[in-house]
């Protein structure tokens, strides 16, 4: 892609700014390894691409939610002598046994799993790496305490007839990003009971992991052996409780911006998009943005999203529409193609994905990882 063409819109993805964050959370846990978070595209800023930077700077895991991501990975080329890659939402008849020949880490959480990972192992002949995840409280994936020795128990018997390595042992948060949440404390004393009787039985994990990038930044008791960052990678702080990215000392990776597609002048009392939501309070000026909710743009930010345009904040004006939605610029007359600023580090004055979560009424996870294909990604 020609990076000096006029684009309609585009996302910026600033992979220095990737390896600076990644660099910043190993200083945090300098004695764990680092698992790269990487699926849904990257939280949306390119899975491939963002792999590779966070492996230059120093991860040596990759982690995925589908084994179709963590299979991507590699049939990018980034082998097991590059990257250890774990994946943990399977369901059943999955492409185990490519994930066994793939040397993926394959999470499991149940019984039906570890059934479903050993009849592949057979048929590759080879054992399967797999990581058994605890769950701890989140109440969503991972084995309950009470089928936990169960499940350890058949591991190991399927380990000493060659069909499975036990690789890890693992969990995740369900509020680690609210500072103080007693369920921390409580999911990190089950994590460590549920560690020493699997230790107690013979399992000998490589890597124990349950932090998230709540935990990562703030939480280092949590590190184990490994941490687990997504969202701090791509420069976003988790929750506004945790601080800003500024705060935190992250960069934003991802600068979202568009070309004006019109530049009008309009009367007071004119009604703006569907529904007419706005009225012009008197005569001004109206600029089109050409991207919306078809492009991942949250139609809930519909009256409150923030744009700079010619270094003036503005604010969505009416309803944000599937292509198109427009500002209020108060008689300013850029020209067709001036840049619209919808979200960025915010170095330049520009509104943050973390400004826009708040004006969406959501989290800047939902932000960064819904623009869609539409809107290029162009790496710097
Ligand atoms: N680990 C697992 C199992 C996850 O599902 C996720 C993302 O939700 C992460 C780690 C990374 O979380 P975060 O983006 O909050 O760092």
């Amino acid at each position: 892609m020609n990076e000096t063409a006029p684009l309609r819109a585009r996302a910026e993805i600033d992979l220095s700014a990737l390896r600076a964050n990644v660099r910043t959370l190993r200083a945090l846990a300098p004695g764990a390894a680092f698992m790269a978070v990487v699926k849904a595209d990257a939280y949306g800023h390119g899975m491939i691409p963002c792999a590779r930077a966070a492996l230059d700077a120093g991860a040596t895991w990759l982690g995925t939610a589908t084994p179709e991501e963590a299979l991507a990975l590699r049939a990018a080329g980034i082998g097991p002598d590059r990257a250890r890659v774990m994946c943990w939402l399977w369901t059943p008849g999955g492409p185990w046994r490519e994930g066994i020949e793939a040397d993926l880490d394959i999470a499991v959480s149940g019984m039906w799993a570890l059934r479903e990972v050993k009849a592949a192992a057979r048929q590759a002949g080879r054992p399967a790496r797999i990581q058994l995840k605890a769950d701890t409280g989140l109440g969503r994936n991972g084995c309950q305490p009470a089928d936990w020795p169960e499940l350890i128990a058949e591991s190991l018997a399927a380990q000493a007839e060659g069909l499975v390595q036990v690789t890890g042992l693992w969990s995740h948060f369900a509020c680690a990003d609210e500072p103080g949440h007693p369920s921390i404390e409580a999911q990190l004393t089950l994590f460590r009971e549920m560690v020493a009787y699997a230790e107690a039985k013979g399992v000998r994990p490589e890597v124990r992991h349950i932090a998230n990038s709540p935990g990562t930044l703030t939480l280092p008791e949590t590190h184990f052996d490994l941490v687990r960052p997504g969202i701090a990678m791509y420069g976003i702080s988790p929750s506004p409780e945790i601080g800003t990215s500024a705060d935190l000392g992250l960069r934003p990776v991802m600068t979202l911006s568009a070309s004006l597609a019109l530049v009008k002048h309009v009367p007071g009392g004119h009604g703006v998009s569907y529904g007419h939501h706005y009225v012009t309070p008197g005569g001004t000026t109206l600029g089109l943005v050409p991207v919306g909710y078809g492009d991942g743009i949250p139609r809930h930010a519909s009256g409150t999203g923030p744009v700079l345009v010619g270094g003036k904040l503005r604010t969505v004006a009416g309803r944000i529409a599937m292509d198109q939605f427009v500002v209020d610029l108060g008689g300013d007359e850029p020209p067709a193609g001036a840049e619209a600023l919808l979200f960025g580090p915010g170095d330049r004055g520009e509104p943050t994905a973390e400004d826009w979560a708040q004006a969406a009424g959501t989290i800047a996870y939902e932000i960064v990882t819904r623009i869609g294909s539409r809107v290029p990604r162009v790496y710097v």
